[in-house]
């Protein structure tokens, strides 16, 4: 036998993210009339070489305000779907079409249907965390921003399903009080890793440190419901949507902060408040799905006009009808 039936293929080396590689990237998004778009949770070289930087629902909207005829999303499946629904004639393209999300994929179109069927008349309350199929199958989408108020805009005596995020459905059950609603059990299993133990170690440990949480995460809508559990004083913790987290950066006056979220989201924070000591609440707190999207694999899709995402008209039709309501109730932040 030889050497190269026992070891394993090594699959080509990724090429490292350079000056040429940035130069690259944006003369292909150039003759492409393209703009790139990274969510926060990207590595740092393709946030530094976007055009736009920021968080799901924020990016959709940008997509489908941009001049450009192709928009290239650097994020998960779900936010590409999002930005083709309220930008139906663009191009959209997102680099690595493997790149999905656990937490969009604990609940299918079918699974929902079958609920709605045990619920008849009940209204269906979206994380904007969901494929366009469900959104479709979707009255309302809504943010961790906005979601007690979606849910207070229904009327009281209208059963409510809540899908598909547990944690946040708890939290707006336990703000609302509300008895007839249901909450669908799916988390983000990435950041299943964030505890409360670990949260009040980290927070004992460092008593004088802030707590910042985003809660447009699955990781974070956890430790939302931790902190408003009690397992951190309330005073220390700060419940912020992205755009909030980088405002707070730059205002705080904590020499230290934890932050509760995807790892990514510390590149921007640096960038923000250079002074301030961030630190990950769990270091291990990195989606896999998000890292998928390479240096190599922008480079191959601005190149190749790879993988584009599809999304059949009239799901889409229906699924802007839910994300537009999500837009008109209260603020609902930026989504993920
Ligand atoms: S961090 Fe979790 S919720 Fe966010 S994209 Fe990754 S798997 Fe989905």
């Amino acid at each position: 036998m030889s050497l190269s039936q026992v070891l394993p293929e090594v699959p080509p080396a990724e090429r490292a993210p350079d000056a040429a590689w940035a130069d690259e990237v944006r003369a292909l998004a150039e003759r492409r009339n393209a703009v790139v778009l990274a969510h926060n949770y990207q590595v740092p070289a393709i946030q530094d070489v976007a055009h736009h930087v920021g968080d799901s629902l924020a990016l959709s909207r940008i997509a489908a305000a941009a001049d450009a005829d192709t928009i290239v999303f650097c994020g998960v499946h779900f936010m590409a779907e999002t930005a083709k629904i309220l930008a139906p004639d663009k191009t959209v393209l997102i680099p690595d079409a493997r790149a999905g999300c656990s937490l969009a994929d604990s609940i299918t179109a079918d699974e929902l249907r079958a609920w709605k069927a045990e619920h008849p008349g009940a209204v269906v309350v979206s994380y904007v965390n969901t494929t366009a199929a469900v959104k479709a199958e979707t009255d309302v989408c809504c943010t961790s921003s906005n979601a007690v108020e979606v849910v207070e805009s229904i009327p009281a005596d209208r059963e409510v399903l809540f899908l598909p995020d547990q944690f946040l459905g708890a939290h707006v059950r336990r703000v609302t009080g509300r008895e007839n609603m249901h909450v669908w059990a799916g988390e983000c299993h990435v950041h299943a890793g964030i505890n409360g133990a670990e949260l009040t170690a980290k927070a004992e440990a460092d008593p004088d440190a802030e707590l910042f949480v985003h809660p447009e995460c699955g990781c974070a809508t956890s430790a939302l419901y931790l902190a408003g559990a009690g397992a951190v004083p309330a005073e220390r913790v700060k419940i912020l949507s992205t755009g909030g987290m980088l405002d707070e950066a730059r205002e705080t006056r904590a020499k230290s902060v934890l932050v509760a979220t995807e790892i990514g989201m510390l590149h921007q924070l640096h960038r923000a408040a250079p002074e301030v000591d961030f630190r990950p609440v769990n270091d291990r707190a990195s989606c896999t799905y998000m890292k998928m999207i390479t240096p190599e694999a922008l480079l191959r899709s601005l190149r190749d006009g790879t993988d584009e995402v599809h999304v059949d008209p009239e799901l889409a039709a229906r699924g802007r009808a839910a994300v537009q309501r999500m837009i008109e109730i209260g603020r609902p932040g930026g989504g993920e």
